[in-house]
């Protein structure tokens, strides 16, 4: 219900102001959580958009531009997700139907067939793009996307032969009613099936028309958001730890980044100057921010929540100019924006929900309440990791684009490549250094520690390490399986894993860069200098939750091999966390996040943070009256067990707090 009440609010914003299409974006972040309408607009009529032909776009897009028509996704089955070629939904082409102008009889064939997961399908959407498999004639083409209707324009009502229903409650993401659908022999026109990129005649003649490269488009474009979508996820937790570590005290320590250790004042002592600098009360419990441990925690998820920021603006202009190129049937960049898109969206998912919760864990208890806000919102952001592709069926995707432009540096010696500018360090890299690495000095890396050359060769090093060590396995994978097949590919599968952390690393790291040079030696650049410096010794040293750590940058001979160069950066970091300290919580101001959206107790901006823990508990339902149901049910009867005998029990009484 209040899905379907935010879904109002939405679009009575979106036609009271005449938002367009195309702007609607930022209104969709300030929703705040994904719901069937967000998924209207992000893959259905994007679909739309893509996959019709014009007179269909005519027939549909308005009325799906205006919400006149619902729609969502209706991919995935029972039995098949990732392995889309697996799916058996069927539509059987039929040219008697309809009066002769051809029809298709759609199908579910078994109960492992039946769609399950689209969002808003269970209760909200009216239509479909389904994806079922073309059979004419008897010749299976393979899934293809249709226009399927799925209730009544009017009453609402699901359509005959069309079984809906919700596929139950999840861990989190309950605001999307993720649905099943069974469908027995359901008829539909033969232009319902999507056809800028395949037609089919009345006499059921299959056609492919115009180029089927710009198929990949949707999928890019969705992929960019959730990527988008998940940095400002984690930007959001950080918002709320960083700012209850300022308010939240904890223990005894005096502050020394004001220049003196002075020790703690017994009471009664005289003010002296320190008390004009820090309040008596944090003289005497310390901000627990103030603590080198919880900047630990804290500032690397930050860092990394900045970074992803930045590369998603630098994706947002790639994915532009190469949808621009595409248009003009220029389909050079198709590699590169496919990697981008692939690799930004399956890391940027993952380390951000582990970013979320390793924020919510830093709460403490009150980081457990669904109050606190990070907890269910972690809940919601999770799913993110999965759909449009999971983490390794992408980093397969990435894997191999990667093992090409391997191929051909070692065979052509090619040494650029313009249209995969993202792999630029790897066309560039030294073959005989990758041989036989020289690794720096621990002078070098002292000296290198803070020079943002040297920390982005760094990563570029370490993933070209990567890279080409998987590569030469799976040439050796393929030797020995005969051909590229699948068993092949599965000898490779964890190094193509650590390639696309590696890779996505390059690609924070240069995103981040190019952010701090177009901002010069402004007062920003230098606030977020140490922050970048973070980012990077982070994945260096103990590494994010995933694809980092100081083993693979010493074998690559990114870094020397040796404890003194672990120490040199374990020291740095130190450095870095107290420097970033008194900019903390400007930092996460700087995001801007509304208290509503960032909906914590614990988060808001004025840090009146006990007040609101107590005043939520009036909305708690358990507390709208003292004696609660369960006393009266059960409780009553353990206390006093003679009740249940003599029929004496107490009756409810609706007395308020
Ligand atoms: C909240 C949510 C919303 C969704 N919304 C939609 C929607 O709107 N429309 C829609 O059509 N679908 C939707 N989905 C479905 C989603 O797209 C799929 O669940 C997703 O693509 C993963 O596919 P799967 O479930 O088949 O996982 P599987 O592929 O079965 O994954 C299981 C495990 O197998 C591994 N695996 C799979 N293939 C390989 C391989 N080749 N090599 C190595 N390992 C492999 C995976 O990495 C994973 O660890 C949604 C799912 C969720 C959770």
């Amino acid at each position: 219900l209040r899905a379907c009440e935010r879904a109002e609010l939405y679009v009575k914003i979106v036609r009271e102001n005449n938002i367009p299409f195309e702007e609607r974006g930022p209104l969709q972040i300030l929703m705040g959580e994904d719901f069937f309408i967000l998924l209207h607009e992000v893959m259905f009529v994007p679909s739309l958009q893509n996959l019709a032909d014009d007179e269909q776009l005519s027939w549909w897009l308005a009325k799906a531009h205006d919400y006149k028509i619902l729609g969502t996704y209706a991919q995935t089955e029972l039995t098949h997700g990732s392995n889309v070629r697996g799916l058996q939904t069927s539509a059987t082409y039929d040219e008697s139907m309809y009066d002769g102008e051809g029809g298709w009889n759609v199908h579910t064939p078994s109960l492992e067939g039946m769609k399950w997961w689209p969002g808003g399908l269970a209760k909200s959407c009216n239509c479909v793009i389904l994806m079922a498999r073309v059979v004419i004639k008897g010749v299976d083409y393979g899934p293809h996307p249709f226009f399927f209707q799925v209730r009544d324009f009017e009453t609402h009502a699901s359509l005959p032969g069309v079984e809906l229903r919700d596929i139950g409650a999840k861990m989190g993401y309950n605001g999307m009613d993720n649905g099943g659908m069974r469908i027995t022999n359901v008829k539909i026109p033969r232009r319902h099936l999507l056809g800028k990129y395949v037609q089919v005649s009345k006499e059921g003649v299959y056609t492919k028309v115009g180029n089927q490269k710009m198929l990949f488009g949707t999928m890019s474009y969705t992929r960019l958001k959730i990527s988008t979508g998940a940095g400002l996820n984690l930007a959001k937790a950080c918002t709320t730890a960083i700012r209850y570590s300022a308010v939240r005290r904890q223990f005894a320590m005096q502050r020394t980044q004001f220049g003196e250790d002075v020790s703690l004042k017994t009471e009664g002592e005289k003010p002296d100057d320190m008390d004009a600098i820090v309040k008596p009360a944090k003289r005497s419990e310390a901000q627990v921010l103030d603590y080198s441990s919880q900047q630990y925690l804290l500032f690397p998820q930050l860092a990394l929540a900045f970074a992803m920021h930045f590369t998603s603006e630098a994706g947002t202009k790639s994915y532009d100019h190469y949808i621009a190129q595409f248009k003009a049937e220029n389909f050079k960049g198709l590699p590169e924006m496919h990697v981008l898109t692939s690799t930004l969206k399956a890391v940027s998912t993952v380390l951000a929900a582990d970013g979320m919760e390793q924020c919510r864990k830093s709460l403490g208890g009150h980081g457990f309440l669904n109050a606190a806000g990070i907890g269910p919102q972690y809940l919601n952001a999770l799913p993110q990791a999965t759909y449009e592709g999971d983490f390794v069926v992408l980093s397969i995707q990435v894997g191999m684009a990667v093992f090409k432009a391997c191929g051909r540096k070692l065979m052509k010696g090619l040494t650029k490549d313009p249209n995969n500018p993202s792999l630029d360090y790897l066309f560039a890299a030294d073959l005989k250094e990758l041989k036989t690495p020289t690794a720096p000095s621990l002078a070098e890396l002292q000296a290198g520690i803070t020079d943002f050359d040297f920390l982005e060769r760094c990563m570029e090093k370490r993933a070209n390490f990567v890279h080409f060590s998987a590569a030469q396995k799976f040439q050796e994978a393929v030797k020995q399986h005969g051909s590229m097949n699948a068993n092949a590919i599965d000898e490779v599968k964890i190094d193509m894993m650590r390639m696309t952390y590696a890779h996505s690393y390059v690609l924070y790291v240069k995103g981040f860069r190019a952010k701090l040079d177009a901002l010069k030696e402004g007062p920003l650049h230098k606030v977020l200098v140490p922050l970048f410096e973070l980012f990077c010794l982070t994945i260096m040293d103990s590494g994010y939750e995933k694809g980092g750590g100081f083993g693979e940058f010493a074998a690559s001979g990114a870094l020397p091999a040796s404890p003194a160069a672990f120490a040199i950066l374990r020291a740095r970091v130190k450095v870095l966390l107290a420097q970033l300290r008194p900019n903390a919580v400007s930092l996460v101001d700087a995001w801007n996040v509304p208290d509503y959206l960032l909906n914590s107790c614990l988060g808001r901006y004025d840090g009146r943070v006990y007040e609101a823990l107590y005043e939520q508990t009036l909305y708690e339902p358990l507390n709208k009256t003292d004696i609660a149901t369960g006393y009266y049910q059960h409780l009553q009867y353990i206390l006093h067990p003679e009740r249940r005998e003599s029929g004496a029990q107490i009756e409810p009484q609706t007395a308020k707090l």
